[in-house]
């Protein structure tokens, strides 16, 4: 943990704005300018009591949101490159509460009962601000452990699974019940589920790789990246050149991920500039710390082999001006080859499909639960958010529609 000198300096550099810019940028409304000054007059367990209003995930947060898009990103001070890390200070309240067993607040008496489907950061937000409201909650998860992607898809050297296993038991011992290896649209259905609770909030996430359409995609050898991090498959890539195709934080997940585990080359190949990358800065740098290779401005065209992969074809990209757009397109006559043992995909997810038309819910036309701003579904008992739900795919939006789709209920429940 941050040792308090350095906090307190941190924390002094807040303007203390009459009108926080903060707050706005931070996707769960935390009261970032409330809880900074508490920090300052050194009573973090007010600090922590106000964060706790509006999110139960301060330790996750604190270390993982990308925080120049959001809340710092916002800060005044940002105007001179100079913002206040407001992620470290929330990283420090959060493990203060962990550390000293703060616990969440809640009321006592159980009134209802709802079922969470799938424990990421949206299904336990919805359960914990449920449970904070006297709501009994069961969370129904297809594995065997809790968190979604925070516990199998951001890796362990960007966030401590011990952040992740102490915050999903601080949610748990609120008096959620959990039922492990329970898969929705295989072991249990929306109608069972409908006859049993009161209430039924989905937060099963996205996290399938997209298809990447080009000739070779089927070859041994070509993953997805969400699935990598996901089912940790046993592949040999000590000595192995990897060729990791796209430019987000999966992209760079997984290159750093597969680095680690032994692999001679990683090169990431993404079809615009370096500027354009939607990963976090600081995982590009990192990235390229540990000796990964970027190829920008190149799309990948054609996976080679016979039975594996053997290479890849490419061909360079830049933009041209269309009326009064710039267009990306590919550089005639351009095309170009590397060799290579395994291809990774990582460009974008999508939801199950089968799941989702099990569902019998209204979808999105990318094959997301269709909800309003509330979380409401095409079924009045039925509430959605996060991922499923097409949400900007960061932990925080998700964490706010799991919050927010809790309160819809509530409201639900007490008509
Ligand atoms: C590699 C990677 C790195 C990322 N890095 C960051 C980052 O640094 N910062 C950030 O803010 N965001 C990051 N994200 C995005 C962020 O993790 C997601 O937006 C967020 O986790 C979505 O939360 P969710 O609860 O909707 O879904 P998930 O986290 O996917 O959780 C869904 C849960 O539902 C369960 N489930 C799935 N299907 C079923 C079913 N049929 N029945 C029962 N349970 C089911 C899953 O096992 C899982 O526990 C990253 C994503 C990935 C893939």
């Amino acid at each position: 943990m941050e040792n308090v000198k350095s906090i307190m300096k941190k924390a002094n550099k807040c303007l203390d704005c009459t009108k926080p810019a903060c707050i706005v940028g931070c996707p769960l409304d935390n009261d970032i300018k409330g809880f900074i000054k508490c920090i300052k007059e050194e009573n973090y367990k007010a600090a922590y009591n106000l964060l706790s209003k509006t999110t139960v995930l301060e330790s996750i947060c604190g270390r993982i949101c990308p925080h120049e898009k959001q809340c710092q990103g916002a800060c005044r001070k940002e105007i001179k490159k100079a913002p206040v890390k407001i992620g470290r200070l929330e990283e420090f309240i959060g493990d203060l509460a962990i550390k000293d067993n703060w616990k969440i607040r809640s009321k006592a008496e159980a009134t209802h009962n709802v079922a969470v489907i799938g424990g990421g950061p949206a299904g336990l937000t919805c359960a914990a601000f449920l449970k904070k409201h006297g709501i009994n909650v069961t969370i129904y998860e297809k594995h065997n452990y809790l968190g979604g992607l925070l516990s199998h898809g951001i890796p362990e050297f960007r966030l401590p699974k011990t952040i992740t296993e102490k915050t999903v038991q601080r949610i748990i011992d609120l008096g959620i019940e959990v039922k492990y290896n329970e898969t929705l649209g295989k072991t249990i259905t929306i109608e069972q589920l409908e006859k049993k609770y009161d209430a039924i909030f989905i937060g099963i996430g996205a996290n399938i790789s997209n298809r990447m359409k080009i000739p070779g995609e089927k070859l041994k050898g070509v993953y997805g990246g969400n699935e990598i991090l996901e089912y940790k498959r046993k592949i040999d890539y000590e000595n192995k050149t990897v060729v990791v195709y796209g430019g987000g934080n999966v992209a760079m997940d997984t290159s750093r991920t597969l680095k680690k585990l032994g692999a001679k080359k990683v090169i990431v190949v993404y079809r615009k500039s370096e500027e354009e990358m939607p990963a976090d800065k600081d995982e590009i740098k990192a990235a390229k710390e540990e000796g990964i290779e970027f190829l920008f401005n190149n799309n990948i065209i054609k996976i080679i082999g016979k039975n594996k992969v053997k290479s890849i074809e490419l061909i360079k990209t830049h933009y041209k001006k269309s009326k009064d757009k710039l267009l990306l397109e590919n550089i005639r006559d351009s095309k170009h080859k590397i060799g290579c043992d395994y291809v990774i995909k990582a460009i974008g997810s999508h939801a199950n499909r089968r799941t989702m038309n099990s569902l019998n819910l209204k979808l999105t036309n990318n094959g997301r639960i269709k909800i309003d701003k509330k979380g409401n579904t095409s079924n009045k008992k039925v509430f959605a958010g996060g991922d499923a739900a097409g949400n900007i795919a960061t932990v925080a939006w998700a964490a706010r529609a799991g919050r927010n789709a809790a309160y819809t209920i509530i409201e639900y429940l007490n008509k």
